[in-house]
């Protein structure tokens, strides 16, 4: 397989060692800036602000600093001799814009653009398009609409705040989601009183070892990594194996231009959609998917570009709507996503899918203090197709695995007819 022109794939799909006699191969991802170049810290120091402010949760300040101190430890271990990681405490409201810092926080305030009111934790990477190089990474824990706790022992039906922090800090070392891997810290699903996302699997483990130790990153500026995306190869299994087998260990960069693809130690996936990261959400009934819209529309999208937001990249989309919930409809709205890139800047958040020029969709969004965004993500966006001259709607959650109720799942594509939308949402809804 080829991969996709640049733009079109947001992950790097890793396959790693062949475990034992099992022949189970592990796939780890890490995230890509849009050309496909790997985004990781460079060598050196990396300074963290642990802002837990007041307690919370029954969880005081000092206590959820430990824990964080605990998850950069797990993940440290093997990359010692490239990262100094550092913490700094005390400091208090500290956000999540573009300020320099990599602060690690509770989200309290439900007008907080940062706290997604469906997602227990986010991790915002901030990286240079041309290196991959990490500039700045913020974590927020969602301490709005979910309960924490530190405790193993007496969890109390509470989500456990070590747990989710090993898995975002996976995120800020570059890491993406282990989807196919429910034991492994980046799986992207946390159920309440989960505590073995704290141990990183082999999975893990991999993952953080090519980003840091297999592949050579050069100063800011340099970019020999980026030929490594552009290798060939098969989605045949078979040579899949032999690529594994192959390329693995120490050939991280092409030696062959294309056809063999033996150089070649991972495959690049790139989804129909052009993207294939994951994110954990609540599932959101049709009932509530309604009940957490500010505003329903039908529309197309007809521009969509980057902008800076507190000097955050942020993609725009501007739409054409033609029918909506209201008795008056807007001639046209904009809808905000966290995420892309502009100026040499980029910014990447797991689960966001930014919308397509172009096409026509149904869009449930919720208001936030700059703009109309959708609500629960991906679950939010329904594209209209006509079929025989009939509306078909198509919601792609491939790449989303949703909870329920202490259960997950991935994420399919749903299609329905006019009619079973309408059912679906309710009726005279649009
Ligand atoms: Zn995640």
């Amino acid at each position: 397989m080829r991969i996709s022109p640049a733009g079109a794939c947001r992950t790097i799909v890793a396959l790693g060692v062949i475990l034992g006699f099992s022949g189970i191969a592990e796939a780890w991802e890490i995230k890509s800036t849009g050309n496909g170049t790997p985004i990781r810290w460079m060598d050196g120091d990396v300074t963290v602000d642990l802002d837990f402010g007041a307690e919370l949760h029954g969880i005081a300040a000092g206590d959820a600093e430990r824990e964080a101190r605990a998850t950069f430890g797990a993940w440290g271990q093997g990359l010692e001799s490239h990262l100094a990681i550092s913490f700094e405490v005390g400091e208090t409201g500290l956000g999540t814009g573009r300020d320099g810092l990599n602060v690690v926080r509770w989200g309290t305030d439900a007008d907080d653009e940062h706290v997604d009111p469906l997602a227990l934790g986010t991790t915002y990477l901030t990286y240079r398009t041309s290196s991959g190089q990490i500039l700045e990474a913020d974590i927020v824990v969602n301490g709005v609409n979910y309960e924490w706790t530190t405790s193993e022992s007496d969890c109390s039906d509470r989500y456990d705040l070590q747990n989710i922090l090993a898995h975002e800090t996976g995120h800020l070392l570059g890491i993406a989601h282990s989807v196919d891997h429910y034991e492994s810290t980046m799986f992207p699903s946390a159920a309440k009183c989960e505590t073995k996302k704290r141990g990183l699997s082999i999975d893990d483990q991999d993952a953080a070892t090519f980003l840091y130790d297999s592949i050579a990153l050069e100063a800011p500026g340099g970019n020999p990594v980026e030929e490594l995306v552009n290798c060939s190869t098969s989605g045949d299994s078979g040579l899949l194996g032999a690529v594994m087998l192959l390329g693995v260990v120490g050939l991280m960069r092409r030696r062959s231009v294309a056809g063999t693809g033996l150089g070649c130690a991972f495959l690049v996936i790139c989804g129909a959609s052009g993207t294939s990261d994951a994110s954990t959400l609540l599932h959101l009934e049709a009932s509530e998917l309604v009940a957490r819209a500010d505003v329903v529309v039908q529309g197309t999208v007809v521009k969509q570009e980057v902008i800076l937001a507190n000097g955050q990249p942020t993609t725009v989309s501007t739409i054409a709507v033609v029918r909506c919930a209201e008795k008056a409809c807007p001639g046209t709205i904009s809808v905000r996503q966290f995420g892309g890139e502009i100026g040499g800047i980029g910014l990447i958040v797991s689960g966001v899918h930014h919308l397509e020029v172009g096409r026509e969709l149904v869009l449930f969004l919720r208001q936030t203090k700059s703009g109309l965004r959708p609500v629960g993500r991906a679950q939010g966006i329904f594209e209209v197709r006509r079929e025989n001259g009939r509306e078909v709607l198509r919601r792609d959650l491939r790449g989303s695995v949703l909870t329920r109720g202490g259960k997950a799942y991935e994420g399919r594509i749903n299609i329905m007819s006019r009619v079973q939308f309408d059912l679906f949402v309710g009726p005279n809804l649009l």
